[in-house]
């Protein structure tokens, strides 16, 4: 299948998918979706420090792009933080860089090039693995970049 142009570039695969808010009241919260594009251009310029600049140019989008991206995101996580609802990391047009594996029987977690296909816990010899850009639906279509 051929790659659309306009890919963004996520270094790897958030850990945490889901963030419920904890509270005295058992009201049902709201649902906010964030995009892997939006949860790593708050990755890279709000947590890591990178100017706009440089973000747009490890995600491979223009700077007017990545600015339009991060400012959707901080009103998301404003309202999410605000009001108590419920973050889910989904979607967003991305291919992932690397990605994280994570051993389910002694829990190591282990980082990669997204084209290395680890199938063996490297400490456990384990073979319950969880494929993190898996879980997202990436994969191979991430390996052509
Ligand atoms: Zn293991
Ligand atoms: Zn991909």
């Amino acid at each position: 299948m051929p790659r659309p142009k306009n890919n963004r570039i996520v270094f790897e695969p958030p850990l945490y998918k889901v963030f419920v808010p904890k509270g005295e009241d058992s009201v049902k919260p709201g649902k906010v979706k964030i995009g892997l594009d939006e949860i790593e251009a708050v990755r890279l310029a709000d947590y890591n420090g990178l100017t706009h600049e440089e973000a747009s140019v490890a995600m491979q989008i223009s700077r007017s792009t990545f600015t339009r991206l991060i400012e959707k995101a901080r009103k998301k996580i404003a309202d999410i933080v605000i009001n108590g609802k419920e973050l889910v990391i989904e979607g967003g047009n991305v291919h992932f860089k690397n990605n994280v594996i994570k051993c389910l029987d002694c829990h190591v977690v282990v980082k990669t090039k997204i084209e290395e296909c680890i199938t063996e816990c490297p400490t456990c010899h384990s073979h319950n693995l969880l494929n993190f850009a898996g879980s997202y639906g990436h994969g191979d279509c991430c390996t052509n970049i």
